[in-house]
């Protein structure tokens, strides 16, 4: 059994309702259980240009979960969720009805570019840190040492 990390994140339609479906839908997964997410949280839609306020605002949240699935299984049943949610990939960083990261597979480290574990933006981001640091206080993130110390850090350094 391992336990894994989502970062859900949307941006276009009802985000409340998609997540709660999400959620929903990794409670239905096989071999998974005590799935817990997070509350969710608001933030400013980050392109490639940096932060733009104009976009429609993203919610965030992260789930927890224990799972028997393997790390790629996982991913394919995360892209599948996201599919029916009507995920279309344009452009990178775009707007999106539902984003699903899988933002670690316990202590499992990967480079490959197809599943990156842990997820390699995620320590920079304070949107999958803050909600993950409040379902999870202990958690910690291979290579970068607590999630709520991290949250601490970049909190510091906006100021
Ligand atoms: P970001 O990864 O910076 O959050 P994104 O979520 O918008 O950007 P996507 O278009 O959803 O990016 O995914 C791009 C690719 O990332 C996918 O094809 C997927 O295979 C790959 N990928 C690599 N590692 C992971 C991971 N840990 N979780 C989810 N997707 C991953
Ligand atoms: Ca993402
Ligand atoms: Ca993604």
């Amino acid at each position: 059994m391992i336990r894994a990390v989502v970062a859900l994140g949307a941006n276009l339609g009802d985000t409340a309702a998609t997540f709660a479906e999400a959620v929903s839908e990794l409670r239905d997964l096989p071999l998974t259980t005590d799935v817990v997410c997070s509350e969710p949280i608001e933030s400013v839609a980050i392109t490639l240009d940096g932060p733009d306020p104009s976009a429609p605002g993203y919610l965030n949240a992260v789930a927890l979960l224990t799972t028997r699935l393997a790390p790629s299984v996982l991913l394919d049943a995360l892209n599948d969720i996201e599919s029916r949610h009507g995920r279309v990939r344009a452009e990178r960083w775009g707007s999106r009805t539902l984003d699903l990261d899988l933002i670690a597979y316990g202590e499992v480290a990967s480079d490959d570019p197809r599943l990156t574990l842990p997820h390699p933006r995620a320590h920079e981001r304070d949107f999958v840190l803050g909600p993950w640091a409040s379902v999870d206080p202990r958690a910690r993130l291979a290579g970068h040492g607590r999630v709520a110390d991290l949250v601490e850090r970049l909190r510091e350094a906006a100021r």
